[in-house]
């Protein structure tokens, strides 16, 4: 549908100012909980007590990172299912997704500070040299390529309104050249093979994209669970993608434990698994990051 290719496939912005609203709310819940005894903390988290600007920027960099993930999986799911063709690194394709999906079409500081919390943890993990304990992190490329992909790409979306991004992250003036034609260049790509699979208006049928959430198990904080489902951004990013897509068939996805920081697509099966370790990683090093800078 030719009207609908200016817009993106699978908006984050859907109902966003609901989610924004139940996002306060729970910021209020956490600051109490995480300023709690330890049961309600975190494994291995350092005692902190947080501002309510520290809870606030502890959610968004694990809901921001979550729903990258999730993007990267449901990535590999619509490469898998809609059959599209990669040429390159099917890795590094559909980190552009997510990065393309996650970048707002207007100025929006809470979504642009969620897609660089993304590349923020790239940054912790190449800093902690935690490639290998970490196998989310494996086959992709180094994270400091993954953190300066989404620097990248976010200045190339708008490239004067992320002129200070560019400077505070000192982008090369080369990579400041290229990077608007790299982001046209993903945008481009990713209309051009999700074109077939866009829902016409009225069109119904399809799979839908629903997201469950199981109890973390023991040795994990029963607030990963919340941190995570309450906010409702991660089940309405999932929605939107077969609102707006018509799939072969359903893609579920399950946050669920897996003894390791992981997320997966399992094409066997076409499903998404998200690893509550994932998140607990999250939480763990915003943490340590704090206390380091104090
Ligand atoms: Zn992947």
């Amino acid at each position: 549908m030719p009207e609908r290719m200016g817009t993106k496939p699978a908006p984050h912005r859907g109902g966003r100012a609901a989610a924004l609203a139940v996002l306060a709310m729970l910021v209020l819940t956490l600051a109490s909980a995480l300023s709690a005894p330890q049961d309600a903390r975190a494994q291995d988290a350092p005692e902190l007590d947080l501002s309510d600007e520290e809870v606030e920027d502890l959610l968004t960099f694990v809901v921001g990172n979550t729903l990258f993930t999730l993007y990267h999986e449901l990535g590999h799911a619509l490469v898998d299912m809609l059959e599209i063709p990669i040429l390159g690194r099917e890795e590094d394709a559909v980190d552009s997704l997510a990065i393309w999906l996650m970048v707002p079409e207007e100025p929006d500081p809470v979504a642009e500070a969620m897609l660089l919390a993304a590349a923020e943890a790239y940054a912790i993990a190449a800093s902690h040299g935690s490639a290998d304990d970490l196998a989310y992190w494996g086959e992709h490329s180094l994270d400091l390529q993954r953190f300066a992909a989404i620097h990248c790409l976010l200045y190339g979306s708008d490239p004067d309104g992320f002129a200070d991004l560019a400077q505070a992250v000192e982008m090369p003036r080369e990579d400041r050249d290229r990077c608007p034609a790299a982001y046209a260049q993903v945008e481009a790509n990713w209309l051009r093979v999700l074109a077939p699979h866009l829902r016409a208006p009225g069109q119904a049928g399809g799979g839908r994209v629903h997201v469950s959430f199981a109890e973390p198990g023991p040795g994990l904080d029963p607030l990963l669970r919340e941190l995570v489902e309450d906010t409702g951004l991660v089940q309405a990013a999932a929605a939107a993608v077969g609102e707006e897509l018509v799939l072969p068939r359903d893609i579920p996805v399950h946050f669920v434990d897996c003894g390791e920081a992981n997320a997966f697509y399992d094409p066997q099966v076409g499903e998404v698994t998200m690893c509550y370790e994932l998140v607990d990683w999250l939480v763990t090093v915003y943490l340590e990051e704090l206390e380091e800078r104090r």
